[in-house]
């Protein structure tokens, strides 16, 4: 196979002012699997204010999945995120909102932000919301979104925030899932110029939800919505009546945090249960040390808060660390495909943070989208959510970062509350489509099908061993579904669901689910292999790769493929593109079939949903699961129409 992975050295000017070199991830990395407790106390006594401190570091049982970190301490979560940064930047900036059209924009000092954090923990107070309760959070991009999560961590209620883009049938499903009594809504949310009546579909979802008392609008467009007397409560109208100040709730470091739905590219989604403690000092931690964060830099990740990458790296992590976030309401598309450049010279972004679907789709339009904005404040990239193709790894670093910026290829999961494996600017090298080295306190194992740990450079399933304090901590509501999906199949091991590979220096590179992996006769074979070449081709945007039952060669290698801007369909290129990939990759990895596809079906958050396209591909249109996560259903007819028919 070709070398697809050159290496990238450390940015001299990079080592010289980092957090750390690589000298000192050493030492700690090596202290942090040595001496783990040691180690995390360090830091929790670093990063986090506690009321009282734990009684013991961890308690760790994979075989009965019972997961603990700091049990015994005590501390609120939105104090951290505001209070204790109020005696030194009461006046700096916390949030930066920058809104749906380019111009409207406001900045939120801390403040402020105490103060509406303080209002809105008043009011769910006022309707009956205790510490334990959970709240629904159905919310477009605006600050009130992070109101609305501090709120709730500051009387210690549990948010379960479903992403603004998501159907009546998910926001149902999610409410009753985890019985939440209140939702905190908009009237109508407002992405690419379009306006989504979160305020209805909550009306509609809730018929059937006999628990919900309270419905929390906020007003966004200021349009009628119908209003049900004794239920809704008008946020705006009501607010300022409520005192800015309000006692944070004692926590328990184990008290749970947040539920985060899982965003179901792989079937029902599950109630990921976070708790405080833990799970804030490894926010803040990876905030500061993958991204390298500096005060009074500003911090823009693009995620939406319905992500688990928005709860950790817009609001918990940045907040924890007395950052500067930005919250962006819109899209990357609108008013036109140059607008996170023109958000960036707008408010001088330092470190950019976004997911490789969006790196491609901006690649295909052309450089000079990027190009006529000034990037210069940007110091570091990241990318998160699939694995970066190297040629997309290529185009962020070459155009977007102008080849000074490093890029933090984070890998990581809901599951996983923070980043796990990634090149951390200043102490390790980058190679393009590689994800890098551990975090802290992270140990990956490679196993092969009978469980064995693999050694060296090697191939396999992708496990932890040992926790981390960010990691979940149960299934909400179902604890045999948490021992079920992720410590059944390896004993004493946390599964990811992901295969890897580690290269002579350690380096860990996602392959892609392991359901995505497969056998070509007797080759396994990641899909993101093959979607990794076909996109090295000139003519290709995006490509999604999938299996299906083969007589001769056990799976067969069926691709879908979405093309450049200015490339043409023909059955030329299909051929031309079959022979690219074998070239790449050996003869074995050869395509059976290419369909040209014009979309490609994804979920909310731009992950592939492969389990439609192998249905597609195995011709097995009957049952195709749950669909009600994807965020263009039009695209699968398509698809269908358009497939082809093999024996
Ligand atoms: P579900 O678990 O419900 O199917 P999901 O796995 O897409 O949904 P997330 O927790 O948001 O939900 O995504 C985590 C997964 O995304 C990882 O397990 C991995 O497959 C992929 N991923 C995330 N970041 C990276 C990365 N930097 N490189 C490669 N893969 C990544
Ligand atoms: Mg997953």
């Amino acid at each position: 196979m070709k070398d697809l992975l050159p290496r990238y050295p450390v940015h001299q000017q990079a080592v010289a002012t980092t957090h750390l070199n690589n000298a000192q991830y050493n030492a700690l990395y090596q202290q942090s699997i040595e001496d783990p407790d040691t180690f995390w106390a360090t830091q929790a006594e670093q990063f986090i204010d506690w009321y009282e401190p734990w009684q013991e570091v961890s308690n760790i049982d994979f075989k009965t999945a019972d997961v603990s970190w700091f049990k015994g301490a005590k501390l609120n979560a939105s104090y951290n995120c505001i209070d204790r940064h109020l005696p030194t930047k009461a006046n700096d900036i916390a949030m930066i909102f920058e809104g749906d059209e380019p111009t409207d924009d406001l900045s939120v000092t801390y403040q402020e932000l105490h103060d509406h954090v303080c209002r809105f923990a008043n009011l769910l107070k006022d309707r009956g919301v205790k510490k334990g309760d959970r709240v629904c959070i159905y919310m477009p991009m605006i600050p009130e979104v992070g109101y609305a999560m501090l709120a709730c961590a500051r009387i210690g209620a549990i948010h379960s925030i479903v992403f603004g883009g998501f159907s009546t049938e998910s926001i149902k499903a999610r409410v009753l899932d985890a019985d939440c009594q209140v939702v905190i809504t908009a009237d109508e949310g407002v992405r690419g110029g379009k306006i989504i009546p979160l305020k209805a579909n909550v009306d509609e979802a809730i018929k059937d939800c006999p628990n919900v008392h309270t419905v929390v609008m906020v007003e966004r467009t200021g349009n009628e919505v119908e209003w049900f007397e004794g239920v809704d409560v008008a946020y705006t109208d009501v607010i300022l009546n409520y005192p800015a100040s309000c006692e944070p709730e004692v926590m328990d470091a184990e008290d749970p945090l947040f539920i985060l739905y899982t965003s179901g590219s792989t079937g029902k989604p599950k109630g990921v249960l976070h708790t405080t403690g833990g799970y804030l000092l490894y926010a803040a931690m990876t905030h500061k040390y993958v991204f390298d964060y500096q005060d009074g830099e500003v911090f823009w990740c693009t995620a939406d808060a319905g992500w688990i990458t928005g709860h950790s790296y817009i609001f918990y992590g940045p907040l924890a660390n007395g950052a500067t976030t930005l919250v962006f309401e819109g899209v990357p598309t609108y008013p036109d495909a140059s607008r996170f450049w023109q958000v960036c010279e707008k408010h001088g972004v330092n470190v950019f943070y976004t997911a490789p679907t969006a790196i491609r789709a901006l690649m295909s339009l052309g450089d000079e989208l990027v190009q006529n904005y000034d990037r210069s404040a940007i110091r570091l990239l990241g990318s998160v959510g699939e694995p970066i193709n190297p040629e997309a790894w290529h185009w962020y670093y070459e155009i977007v970062g102008e080849s000074r910026c490093p890029i933090v290829d984070t890998w990581w999961q809901t599951e996983t509350g923070g980043i796990l494996i990634t090149s951390m600017p200043g102490s390790a090298d980058m190679k393009p489509g590689s994800a890098g080295l551990p975090f802290f306190g992270v140990k990956p194992a490679l196993l092969n099908r009978e469980g064995e740990e693999l050694t060296g450079k090697a191939k396999g399933a992708l496990a932890l061993t040992g926790s981390w304090p960010g990691q979940m901590r149960s299934v909400y509501g179902d604890h045999q579904r948490f021992f079920d999906t992720y410590f059944s199949q390896y004993s004493g091991y946390y599964f990811t669901g992901d295969g890897a590979k580690r290269d002579e220096d350690g380096y860990y590179c996602i392959t892609g689910r392991i359901d995505d992996v497969l056998n070509v006769s007797g080759h396994r074979l990641g899909t993101a292999e093959i979607e990794s070449a076909l996109v090295l081709h000139p003519a290709v945007a995006e490509a999604a790769v999938v299996g299906y039952p083969h007589e001769i060669k056990g799976q067969g290698v069926y691709c879908f493929i979405t093309l450049m801007n200015n490339a043409h369909e023909s059955d030329e290129l299909i051929d031309e593109l079959k022979g690219f990939v074998a070239a790449e990759l050996g003869k074995f990895a050869k395509p059976d079939y290419l369909q040209y596809a014009p979309g490609l079906p994804k979920t909310r958050s731009g992950k592939i949903m492969r389990r439609i396209l192998r249905k597609i591909a195995e011709n097995e249109l009957s049952n195709l699961g749950d669909t009600s996560t994807l965020a263009d259903p039009s695209v699968v007819e398509h698809l269908i129409d358009n497939r082809i028919i093999h024996e």
